[in-house]
């Protein structure tokens, strides 16, 4: 666990100034590493009961396709405005440094089916309560939220208290 700390590297006043970036390009360019932060998000989710995962552009993707590999599930894609081909259901959050939409297919999810949304940073759970809004509007069940790493000074864990949230290292 303490190698997976050291192996995020902290990029300050990125993208702005007074933000302490989380970088996981060294922990995903080191195999024992990347392998052992998908085991350890793997773990907690294999005893649990769900339909499919949601990873959340772009880093969320990583994460979630290593996962749903691992767990033998289906990943749906939840991306930026425009990328998706078919119709779409949206949804606009706001973030540490902003606001934004995201979107997913509005057939990805099947009504009462139980997702399971990963990304690899909880910050203020903006991103978060916003994608657990997505899987509800269109009748899902948010099984669980999964991160590598959760930020705790910035409270995200308070906007989606109402579900299960599993994070790898706190900060
Ligand atoms: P939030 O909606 O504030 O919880 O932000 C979550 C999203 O923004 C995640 O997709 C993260 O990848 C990204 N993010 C926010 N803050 C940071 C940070 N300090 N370091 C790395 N990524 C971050």
């Amino acid at each position: 666990m303490e190698q997976l700390r050291q192996i995020i590297r902290d990029v300050p006043d990125f993208p702005k100034e007074g933000i302490v970036f989380k970088d996981i390009t060294p922990l995903l360019s080191d195999p024992a590493s990347f392998r052992k932060a998908i085991n350890l998000m793997a773990e907690p989710l294999a005893e649990r009961e769900f339909d499919a995962i949601i990873g959340i552009e772009s880093r969320g993707f990583i994460f979630a396709a290593a996962l749903a590999y691992e767990l033998n599930k289906g990943q749906i894609l939840v991306r930026k405005p425009g990328k998706l081909p078919a119709d779409t259901v949206q949804v606009t959050y706001d973030l540490e440094y902003g606001s934004d939409i995201l979107e997913m297919h509005a057939d990805a999810i099947e009504s009462g089916q139980r997702i399971v949304i990963v990304d690899d940073v909880l910050a203020t759970g903006g991103t978060a309560r916003g994608v657990a809004d997505l899987v509800e509007k269109v009748g899902g069940k948010v099984e669980a939220f999964s991160f590598l790493i959760e930020l705790d000074f910035l409270k995200g864990r308070e906007r989606i208290a109402d579900y299960e949230i599993q994070s790898v290292l706190n900060y």
